[in-house]
Order: structure tokens, then C-alpha cells, then sequence
């Protein structure tokens, strides 16, 4: 006899520590959703509801959930070779064929790349290798980050310091040094932090093309040019954090192709496998790559155990090929179209729904008191239209950091028009 559910609640609240979570609610209420399926855009959960995942579960199961040539891709790779070691001179197949197949879908001159586990690890290890990278080039005094203000950059050290989301960094009381904060949306801002930091002590600067966990926050269209130009004029290394906005999510390959700007580094994760296996890493220029050869006189001391794990890389592989055969990133683009549309016909109809925005298959809602005023309501009312929207069968997300009243969306790249509308119909 398998469990029955109030076993598996009760199981789940006694030794299940979920991430981002608050741990009272997950005791009074227990967990909302065990969820035991799922196919295309759908989870299904151990009472056999179904939900919308407008959310790709983590802005991340890009090509939909239950695809079976990802399982066929990990099983067979699993059992031919599981696991083994890329440090030093050892290699695998997928893992070298992975790093050539990213260099040649990537921007420019991008073209070497370290793996990791995750969006997180992506960005210490970006972080390590540009403070690395300062210290070969003799000019140690450049270690500090700048991030922006509402970016989200993961839950490491390195990564939570980076983050500009308040909550994030207070919920530990001692942060890794060498990390300040810009404007999220004012080039001169960063100007003014490089100049007041001393331009001689900043190793790099990074941002996400689009803010995802922060509430997507669109950039102007001439933000990142301005800054790629800030960064040039400085020496300042500049990182894009493509971990949400890599492989299709906003329409195109990557974020950073809107403004048409190359970044000296990109940290991904996410939609390279689209959640089917944990994986992430960095891509540098090949400039990058050729100096940091050049000027090394010792082990690169940083690596993780799954660096180039041979069952993850071959699940990534799979997964582009799926993203290239179904097109997906140009459908990605016209549901886009059709997301702004429900977007704006309910700004245009609904007297609470403020602001919304989308880029491709990101988008956001703000909600608001009054329209005329822009007054806020005296508490958010973002998540409760999210719980409201679970029970009637759709997963999005509440964002209330920073006074924001806002709900997010990012639906999986194969969505179709019936069910962006029902999306905004149930919204
Ligand atoms: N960077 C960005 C932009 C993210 O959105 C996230 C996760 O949401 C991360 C980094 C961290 O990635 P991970 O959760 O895989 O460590």
C-alpha cells in the first residue's frame, strides 16, 4: 500500500526543509501541493489537479514538462558513463561537445566554457575568475562587484552579496566584502558608483538582461549599450547574468541580443537543460580565455565535483536540439506578442491592475489601489490573487519586495494562443 496523503504531509513538514519557504506556514498549513506529474505546460499533483505552470516551475522547464527524449538522453548517457572527473586533463564527450555547441549559439566572441551546477555557482565562479583574472593582470586592487538594485543573482556567498534584493541579503548577518549596488535602471547611476568607488578598485559589473526574481524590470532600449560603453571606458569586465533570460525565454537566444551588446561574460543556467538536470556555468570571450591562459602560472583552483557532469551535459545537448528542431524561440517571441497583449487589454480593463511589461515569455503585473493615483494597497495584494489563481488551476508568482504589488509570469517557450488566453482569463 502506497502512502496516503496526510502521511505524506506529515512526513514532508517533519524532516523536508523547503527552499524559499517560510517554515510556520509549511507547519499550519503543510505542503499546499505534492505535485507527482507532468506533461507540456501542466503539473499535476497526488490528488490529480491540474495546474497551469505559467511559472516553467523556476522560470526554468523552458521546453515543457515531460519530454521523453530528455529521460532517453540521461539513461543512456547514465549508463555508458555516469559520472567522471574534468579535473586537470580529464574530459568527457558531452561536456566538450556542450561547450562548442554554446560558443557557437552565443554573441560574438564568447566562445570557453566553465561548468557548474547551477545559476549560483555560475555567478561565484564569474566572480572568482574576474578578481582571478585582475590579480594575473597585476592589478589586484580591482576585487569589488557592482550589481543592481532588484537583481537576483542566486543563494551563495558570492551570489546572495551580489543580490540587490534586501531580504535576500539580511537573512545572513555577515556578507561576502567587495560588493556594491547601482541604479537598476540608470546607466549614470553606475557611472557615479564606479567614480565614488575609485574606478582602479572595480573588477566587473553585472546584471541580468531582464530582472526576473526582482520583478521583471525591463531595461530601456539604449541601457545597455550606454553601459557596455561605461565598462569599455573604465576597464571594467562586464557580466551578464543570463540564467533566467538564456535558451528562448525572452524571444531571442539570449537577453543581451535586444541591445545588441556582447558581454565579456555570461553566467547560465536554467533553460540549458530546462530543469531535467542540474547545470549551469560561465561562457568567457575568447580574449578572456586566451589572456587568462596566457598570464596563468598555476592550477585554476576552482572546480566543482559535477563541473561538466557527462549525464547533465548530454540532457543540455538533447534539450538545444529540442529548442532548435521545435523552434521554440520564435515561438517564444510570438506568444510574447500575444502575452503583451493580455497583458494590456487587462491594464486596459481591470481598475486595479496598474503597470504590466513583458519581454518574450517574461512578464508582470502591478496592481494598484487606485489607477489615477497610483496608490498601493495598504498590504499586497499580489499574493492572495496568486493563491486565488492556484486554486483555480494556475501557478504564477507574488513579487513584494521593494513596496512592489506585482505578479509574475513566465510560461514554458511551447505555449500556444488558447492558453496564454486562458492564463489571462483565469488571471
Ligand atoms: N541568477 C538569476 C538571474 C536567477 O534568476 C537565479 C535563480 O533564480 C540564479 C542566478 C540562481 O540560480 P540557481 O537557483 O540555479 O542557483
Amino acid at each position: 500500500m502506497g502512502k496516503g496523503i496526510d502521511e505524506w504531509i506529515d512526513l514532508d513538514k517533519r524532516h523536508f526543509i523547503h527552499p524559499t519557504s517560510s517554515l510556520k506556514q509549511q507547519q499550519t498549513e503543510g505542503a499546499a501541493h505534492i505535485f507527482t506529474k507532468g506533461k507540456d505546460i501542466y503539473l499535476y499533483d497526488i490528488n490529480g489537479k491540474k495546474f497551469i505552470d505559467a511559472m516553467s516551475s523556476l522560470w526554468n522547464v523552458n521546453i515543457g514538462h515531460g519530454r521523453e527524449e530528455l529521460a532517453k538522453a540521461a539513461f543512456e548517457q547514465m549508463s555508458k558513463l555516469a559520472f567522471s572527473s574534468c579535473f586537470s586533463t580529464f574530459s568527457n564527450e558531452p561536456a566538450i561537445e556542450l561547450a562548442e555547441k554554446l560558443a557557437s549559439i552565443t554573441q560574438g566572441d564568447l566562445n570557453a566554457v566553465f561548468f557548474t551546477s547551477g545559476g549560483s555557482e555560475a555567478n561565484d565562479t564569474a566572480y572568482k575568475l574576474v578578481r582571478h583574472y585582475w590579480i594575473l593582470k597585476g592589478e589586484k586592487a580591482r576585487k569589488k562587484i557592482i550589481s543592481r538594485t532588484k537583481s537576483y543573482h542566486g543563494v551563495a556567498l558570492g551570489a546572495t552579496s551580489a543580490t540587490g534584493l534586501k531580504p535576500f541579503r539580511d537573512f545572513t548577518n555577515s556578507l561576502a566584502p567587495d560588493f556594491c549596488y547601482t541604479d537598476h535602471l540608470s546607466a549614470k547611476s553606475l557611472r557615479d558608483v564606479i567614480e565614488k568607488e575609485g574606478p582602479e578598485t572595480v573588477a566587473a559589473f553585472i546584471a541580468e538582461p531582464v530582472q526576473g526574481a526582482g520583478g521583471v524590470h525591463i531595461a530601456s532600449p539604449n541601457y545597455f549599450a550606454e553601459v557596455r560603453k561605461i565598462c569599455d571606458e573604465y576597464r571594467i569586465l562586464f557580466i551578464a547574468d543570463e540564467v533566467i533570460t538564456g535558451f528562448g525565454r525572452t524571444g531571442t537566444y539570449f537577453g543581451m541580443e535586444h541591445y545588441g551588446i556582447v558581454p565579456d561574460i555570461v553566467c547560465f543556467a536554467k533553460g540549458v537543460t530546462s530543469g531535467y538536470a542540474q547545470l549551469g556555468g560561465v561562457i568567457l570571450s575568447k580574449s578572456l580565455h586566451e589572456q587568462l591562459i596566457e598570464l596563468s602560472t598555476d592550477t585554476l583552483f576552482h572546480g566543482y565535483t559535477y563541473s561538466g557532469h557527462p549525464a547533465a551535459c548530454a540532457v543540455a545537448l538533447k534539450n538545444i536540439e529540442i529548442i532548435e528542431r521545435e523552434n521554440l524561440i520564435d515561438n517564444a517571441e510570438k506568444m510574447g506578442k500575444e502575452l503583451l497583449k493580455g497583458l494590456k487589454q487587462l491594464e486596459l480593463t481591470r481598475g486595479i491592475v496598474g503597470a504590466t511589461r513583458s519581454l518574450g515569455l517574461m512578464g508582470a503585473i502591478e496592481f494598484v489601489k487606485h489607477k489615477e493615483s497610483n496608490e498601493q494597497f495598504e498590504k499586497p495584494i499580489a499574493p492572495l490573487i496568486v493563491k486565488e489563481a492556484l486554486a483555480k488551476g494556475l501557478i504564477c508568482r507574488a513579487v513584494v519586495f521593494d513596496s512592489q504589488d506585482t505578479i509574475v509570469l513566465a510560461p514554458p517557450l511551447t505555449i500556444n494562443e488558447n492558453e496564454i488566453e486562458k492564463i489571462i482569463e483565469i488571471i
